[in-house]
């Protein structure tokens, strides 16, 4: 299958920036920047926001997504929000093993594994996001570093479920410091990845899975990263909260 057939997928991830009424406000900034998006086009947004955010891009083709779930379906786990309960909002996607999950709350590979399958059990879409750190990076182990963190976390999750699915590589060392990875080392590593999904479930799968760059995406390198055979899409942080500047990325990604 060729880039042009998968689906071109761009996300903002909003991180913990703007209450309901800033959402409110961004959303509206942006809707008529994106309606003629020839991409896909999702927001994650705050937990307190998801109410704000499905209501005002209802009839647009904003998609809404949040940034975590929790894998068990209720109990006690104060704080927590489950996938269903996502579901019930009328939340489309999750962002699963975001690095600042993996840094500050002791996300693992184990638990990102058991998020993504209670997502996908609630009917989430997740996007998941794997990615090294510098050190490894210049130890020569990003391949088996992304490696290992995308087989553990698709772990008994099927090929039909694999259609769900967005994987975004997010090198740590790039995300919200101004540093990118060159096209060509985001290529390569998003290449490597589509090469364990064949491995795991088949060339055909390989082939249509969204694959994402995210890392300090701007409208100034967008264009070129997304140019990129094996880059569908990016998951964008800072450059979200910007509704012009997340256009500019949206319509790159034509
Ligand atoms: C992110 O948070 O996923 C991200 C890529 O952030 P930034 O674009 O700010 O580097």
């Amino acid at each position: 299958m060729k880039k042009e057939c998968r689906a071109a997928v761009i996300a903002g991830n909003w991180k913990m920036n703007c209450g309901p009424a800033a959402a409110a406000k961004l959303i509206e900034e942006l809707k008529p920047l994106a309606e003629d998006a020839d991409c896909g086009v999702i927001i994650c947004v705050p937990f307190v926001d998801l109410q704000t955010a499905i209501e005002a891009t209802k009839g647009s083709n904003i998609h809404v997504g949040a940034q975590n779930c929790h894998w068990a379906e209720s109990g006690a786990f104060t704080a927590e929000i489950s996938a269903g309960m996502l579901k019930e909002l009328g939340v489309e996607y999750v962002i699963l093993g975001h690095s600042e999950r993996r840094q500050y709350f002791g996300e693992t590979d184990v638990t990102v594994n058991q998020r993504l399958r209670a997502a996908l059990n609630a009917g989430l879409k997740p996007i998941l996001c794997v990615g090294e750190v510098l050190e490894q990076r210049e130890q020569g182990v990003t391949e088996e570093i992304v490696r290992m963190q995308t087989k553990i976390a698709l772990q008994g999750v099927t090929a039909e479920e694999m259609k769900q699915i967005i994987i975004a590589y997010e090198p740590v060392w790039a995300i919200g410091t101004g540093k990118t990875a060159t096209a060509d080392q985001a290529d390569e590593v998003c290449g490597q990845i589509r090469k364990v999904l064949a491995q795991l479930y088949g060339e055909s799968c390989a082939e249509a899975t969204t694959i994402q760059y995210g890392g300090s995406m701007k409208p100034a390198n967008a264009k070129e990263l997304l140019g990129k055979v094996h880059v569908d899409g990016g998951l964008i942080g800072g450059a979200a909260l910007k509704a012009a500047d997340f256009a500019a990325i949206i319509h790159a990604a034509q």
